[in-house]
């Protein structure tokens, strides 16, 4: 074996550019906010409240992609919990500046909401949480069944499919120069 017939192979994509590997990330996050998988659209993933199953039963998913996962989803219960809370604290300010309602009504409102969403919301936080993943680190091929996920096609950047907009030509830079 000659080892001057040896070359560096050109790096190989294992998709055209145009095809992102799984779903379009606005389906992602939608099917998230549904306590759905993101990947295939699958639902009935929580076995009680809190407890979802390793893997999407369709398209076999591991939710916990990485370890850590679901500190994101953390994340993400506390800073909606906290924007209720904000907004509602406002609406309160109001409300207690404008009527007779004791600020004691007020109060114990808050403390039952600060205590009642993150529990309630916690399913939809983790699906969610799994979407924004992978719209960030996009699916790779061993992890998933892809007979039952489709890759989504995405616009190439380049403007190239535009119908004749007059940017195309004198945006660009001339490298010829
Ligand atoms: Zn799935």
């Amino acid at each position: 074996m000659s080892h001057a017939e040896w070359q560096p192979k050109p790096h190989q994509t294992p998709e055209p550019r145009h095809v992102r590997p799984g779903p379009r990330i606005p389906t992602m996050l939608g099917r998230g906010l549904r306590k759905k998988c993101p990947a295939c659209g699958q639902g009935g993933l929580f076995r009680r409240w809190f407890t979802i199953s390793e893997r999407c039963p369709r398209c076999g998913l591991k939710f916990e992609r990485i370890e850590g996962h679901w500190i994101g989803a953390i994340g993400m219960n506390t800073i909606v919990t906290f924007a209720t809370l904000l907004l509602l604290l406002i609406v309160g300010l109001v409300v207690l500046l404008n009527s007779e309602v004791s600020r004691w009504a007020v109060t114990v409102f808050l403390m039952i909401v600060a205590v009642t969403v993150p529990p309630l919301i916690d399913p939809f936080t983790r699906t969610f949480w799994t979407a924004i993943d992978l719209s960030m680190r996009p699916l790779e091929a061993h992890e998933v069944d892809w007979t039952v996920v489709d890759p989504s096609f995405v616009p190439p950047i380049d403007g190239n499919t535009g119908d004749g907009d007059a940017l195309t030509s004198e945006a660009l830079p001339n490298e010829d120069q």
